[in-house]
């Protein structure tokens, strides 16, 4: 199975964009199954009590609980997984895993189309992780930052920074911290 993280948009678009010969297809379909896959994993250990941080996080608990709610009374593990990943699927659709934050897309919040035209998708490079309505931040993405905030500290320690570099810096590190905190809050987040 391909494991598509985050980047993968931008490389998708840049390899299989133009294919005639289904190879796009091909890509797509695998994608699909990516997300799927990951979304059931989310699923899985919400239902082991994990919690989610991040702007998304009260929309997609949500999503998830009430799903949740209609499958029959037998634990979700041992429920008929078929209905579950059918349940799942159009969730599933919007997911993409990233490094500090996983993107459940929705063109009509997405805050990096704010600051772009013509796209259509996820824009990696422009994402606000902590903004953004579609970011959703679980466990999993904790080393990423911790090594933000150890970085930003580091480069505070610097004596010729300029005012507004230190500025900067202070910004990321408190925001930094105050994901930590967040993801802190819940040790068995999914990803943990
Ligand atoms: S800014 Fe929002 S929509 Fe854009 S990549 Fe980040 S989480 Fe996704």
């Amino acid at each position: 199975m391909i494991q598509y993280k985050h980047a993968s948009v931008a490389a998708f678009e840049g390899y299989a964009g133009s294919s005639r010969s289904g190879f796009r297809a091909e890509v797509e379909n695998q994608r699909s199954l990516g997300q799927l896959d990951n979304l059931l994993t989310y699923f899985d250990e919400r239902q082991a009590g994990a919690t989610l941080s991040g702007p998304a996080a009260t929309r997609i608990a949500k999503t998830l609980d009430s799903i949740l709610d209609n499958l029959d009374p037998l634990p979700a593990m041992i429920a008929d997984r078929g209905r579950l990943r059918a349940m799942l699927a159009s969730l599933a659709r919007t997911l993409h895993v990233g490094v500090l934050a996983d993107c459940f897309f929705d063109p009509g919040t997405a805050a990096c189309l704010k600051r772009a035209t013509g796209a259509t998708g996820p824009l990696t490079t422009l994402c606000q992780p902590t903004l953004c309505p579609n970011a959703c931040i679980t466990a999993r993405h904790r080393p990423a930052w911790a090594r933000a905030a150890e970085e930003a500290a580091n480069l505070l320690k610097e004596k010729r920074l300029s005012q507004l570099q230190r500025s900067i810096l202070q910004q990321n590190l408190e925001r930094a911290r105050t994901v930590l905190n967040g993801i802190d809050k819940d040790r068995s987040a999914p990803g943990s």
